[in-house]
C-alpha cells in the first residue's frame, strides 16, 4: 500500500501531530510519502524520514499557502492521485477537518475521521474512530478503493529510527477558484503555548476566586511548557479571555496530560477533555465530580497545593 500524509506545520516547525500521522502511516505501509507547503529548512524535513517517511514532497509554490483549504485541498488531491497513493492520512486540526472532506470528493475516497488505532486490514480495512467526545468508539469499515483517515492526537508513538528521507518539489496546477481566498496576515493569540495544539494544559475554574488569582495557574503551566485554559463561568465573567474556554461550547482538547484545577467536572466542561491521555484534577471538595473522570486527584486547597507542585516541578527538572 501506498500511504501520503499531509504534514502541517506552524513557524517553521512541523506539528507533533503530524510526526504521529507519518509514524502511523509507516506503520503501515513501507511507502510513505510526506507532502508539506510553505518553506521548512531541511533539518525540519529529515526529522519526518526519522518518524517514517520514506519521501518528501514539498509544495513550495506560494500560491499553495499552506492554510488555503481550497489550494492545499487541490495540491494533495493532485498529489494523491498523480503518484497513485491508496490512503491519505492527516492528524486531525481545524485546516485537516475541512481539507480531508473537499479531498475526498475531489478523489471519490471513503474519509473516517478521529481515528484511534491502526487499521485491521485482515479483512477489508476497518478504524475505529472516538465518537460521542470520546465517549465511545465505532467500528468503522471503508469500502471505497482510495481511503482518507484523520487520527485523533496523542493516539500514536512517534517513531524514531528512520532515516533521511528522499525530498523532492511538487508542483500543483491551480484552479482560478482555489485562488479565490488570500491570506492577508495572521495573528496569534498570545506568545504562549496555543491550547488546541498543547500537549499539556493547566485550566482553572471558578474555585481560583478571581483573575487577580491567576498567578498560580500561570507559574505551574511555565514550569510544564503547559497551555493555560478555564471553565466557562470563568471567561463569561472574563476572568480569562474566551478562547481559553474548554468545553462543549468551547475549545476541545486532547493533551497528553490535563490537569484541571478548582473545575468541578460538569458534563460540559468534560465533553471537551475526555479524550486527553492523562487527567489530574486539584478540587478541595473530594465529592466533587471531576474526580470520577481523573487517573490522578488531588484533593486540597489550589492556593496551596499550587506553588508546592510548581516549585517539586521546578525542582525535579534541575
Ligand atoms: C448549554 C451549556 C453549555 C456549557 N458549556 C460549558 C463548557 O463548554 N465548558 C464549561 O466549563 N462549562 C460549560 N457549561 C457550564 C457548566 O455546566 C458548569 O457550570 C461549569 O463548567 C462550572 O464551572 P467551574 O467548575 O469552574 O465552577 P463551579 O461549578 O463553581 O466549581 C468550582 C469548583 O472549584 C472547587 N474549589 C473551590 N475553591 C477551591 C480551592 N480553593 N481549591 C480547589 N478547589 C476549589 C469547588 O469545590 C468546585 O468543585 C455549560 C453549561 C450549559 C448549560
Amino acid at each position: 500500500m501506498k500511504v501520503l500524509v499531509f504534514v502541517e506545520a506552524d513557524e517553521g516547525r512541523i506539528k507533533k501531530s503530524s510526526f504521529e500521522a507519518t509514524s502511523y502511516a509507516a506503520e503501515i505501509a513501507q511507502d510513505t510519502v510526506a507532502i508539506v507547503f510553505g518553506i521548512l529548512d531541511l533539518i525540519e524535513l529529515n526529522k519526518l524520514g526519522t518518524a517514517g517517511a520514506k519521501e518528501v514532497l514539498r509544495v513550495t509554490d506560494s500560491n499553495f499557502e499552506p492554510s488555503n483549504i481550497m489550494a492545499v485541498s487541490t495540491a494533495i488531491s493532485q498529489a494523491f492521485i498523480k503518484e497513485n497513493f491508496e490512503l491519505l492520512v492527516m492528524a486531525k486540526s481545524s485546516l485537516a477537518d475541512p481539507v480531508a472532506a473537499r479531498v475526498s470528493i475531489k478523489i471519490d475516497a471513503s474519509l473516517v475521521s478521529n481515528v484511534t488505532d491502526l487499521p485491521d486490514m485482515a479483512n477489508g480495512f476497518t478504524v475505529n474512530r472516538s465518537i460521542y467526545t470520546g465517549k465511545a468508539f465505532a467500528k468503522t469499515k471503508l469500502t471505497n478503493e482510495k481511503k482518507i483517515l484523520t487520527l485523533r492526537k496523542n493516539t500514536v508513538l512517534i517513531l524514531e529510527n528512520g532515516s533521511d528521507p528522499k525530498v523532492e518539489v511538487f508542483q500543483p496546477n491551480a484552479k482560478r477558484s482555489d485562488l479565490a481566498v488570500k491570506i492577508l496576515s495572521k495573528e496569534k493569540t498570545s506568545g504562549h503555548v496555543l491550547l488546541p495544539e498543547a500537549d499539556i494544559v493547566v485550566s482553572g475554574g471558578r474555585g481560583l476566586k478571581g483573575p487577580e488569582n491567576w498567578g498560580i495557574i500561570e507559574d505551574l503551566a511555565a514550569a510544564l511548557s503547559a497551555a493555560t485554559g478555564c471553565s466557562k463561568p470563568v471567561s463569561d465573567l472574563d476572568w480569562r479571555p474566551h478562547h481559553e474556554h474548554v468545553g462543549q461550547t468551547g475549545v476541545k482538547v486532547s493533551p497528553a496530560l490535563y490537569i484541571a484545577v478548582g473545575i468541578s467536572g460538569a458534563i460540559q466542561h468534560l465533553a471537551g477533555v475526555n479524550s486527553s491521555k492523562f487527567i489530574v484534577v486539584i478540587n478541595k471538595d473530594p465529592e466533587a465530580p471531576f474526580f470520577k473522570a481523573a487517573d490522578y486527584g488531588i484533593v486540597g486547597d489550589a492556593f496551596e497545593v499550587l506553588p508546592k507542585l510548581t516549585k517539586a516541578i521546578y525542582e525535579a527538572q534541575e
